[in-house]
């Protein structure tokens, strides 16, 4: 009986981590290609972005009304972001906004300017991304994040731009070659992540880090086992240290889509972004901004 009951937990905790760890699990084959989310597959919502009245459609196509109605400065699109996530975000000697680059700083630009507005940017922790949208701080967050369903509580999300996973980063010679290795080892995961979620989920124990360079020296110093964390950021820290690999596990870990998000409801900025952001997935720009960022160095 015990057994049973045992079997029915386990059960539970596997669905619970499936929902919580990646949500498409038909697109997990074009994670492990580029990344790069197909134009086709557009809205993350049930909901299509287009279903808005006309109204609100001819507000958004119509510039200069736009710009004093859809963002906190008139002509100015504020982006918030978390600039210690590259290739998506870091900070550069000279970056493509100000001291920031990255493929999502690249895209952020060529949103506003494609718009006849500057793009701005606001570095923040992570976890601050959501609330600084819901009271106005930023109009939009562009931080290589995940849309997620209690996120999608919070704030609106564009169309998806990029399929991630979650990878485990350990050393060389380490003998975790699977999820469920983790089990008895130190994890170490960024705070607020998607990353932290999964490991959460998964009832392990583990440390949180504000930054993943933090947790990544844990791991180079010895005094954890793995980082459980996105997988394009995985490789740019596989690269910039020595002795380290990814060990990826696509049963635990599903496939994630990033999002820009805006504020709930700013349906003029949310169809300006998704022009752009379809447009950039048809031609090819976002793809070559990832190969572009991802060879860089
Ligand atoms: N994709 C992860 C998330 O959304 C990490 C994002 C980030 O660190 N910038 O939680």
């Amino acid at each position: 009986m015990k057994k049973t009951t045992k079997v029915a937990a386990l059960m539970l905790a596997v669905a619970m981590m499936l929902t919580a760890c990646g949500g498409n699990a038909d697109q997990a084959a074009d994670a492990a290609d580029t990344g790069i989310a197909s134009p086709e597959a557009s809205t993350p919502d049930e909901a299509p972005a287009d279903t808005e009245t006309p109204a609100s459609d001819e507000e958004a196509s119509t510039d200069a009304e736009t710009t004093a109605a859809v963002t906190k400065t008139e002509g100015v699109i504020t982006f918030g972001t978390n600039a210690e996530f590259p290739p998506f975000e870091f900070v550069a000697s000279s970056g493509v906004i100000d001291q920031y680059d990255g493929i999502d700083m690249a895209i952020a630009k060529q949103i506003a300017e494609e718009n006849g507005m500057t793009a701005a940017v606001e570095n923040m922790e992570f976890d601050s991304l959501l609330v600084a949208l819901q009271n106005g701080q930023i109009d939009a967050a562009i931080a290589g994040m995940t849309v997620t369903e209690e996120r999608k509580e919070a704030v609106d999300f564009s169309t998806p731009y990029y399929t991630a996973t979650q990878v485990m980063i350990v050393k060389e010679d380490s003998d975790i070659a699977s999820a469920a290795d983790m089990a008895d080892k130190k994890i170490c995961v960024v705070q607020g992540y998607t990353g932290e979620v999964c490991v959460q989920d998964m009832g392990y124990p583990y440390e949180a880090f504000k930054k993943g360079t933090e947790a990544v020296m844990e791991l180079v110093n010895g005094k954890c086992d793995v980082v459980v964390i996105d997988s394009a950021t995985a490789q740019k820290y596989v690269g910039d240290n020595e002795g380290l690999k990814i060990v990826e596990d696509s049963e635990a870990f599903e496939s994630e889509e990033y999002a820009i998000a805006v504020q709930k409801g700013n349906t003029a900025l949310l169809d300006m972004i998704n022009t752009a952001i379809e447009a950039k997935l048809a031609d090819g720009t976002i793809s070559e901004l990832g190969v572009q960022y991802t060879e860089a160095e």
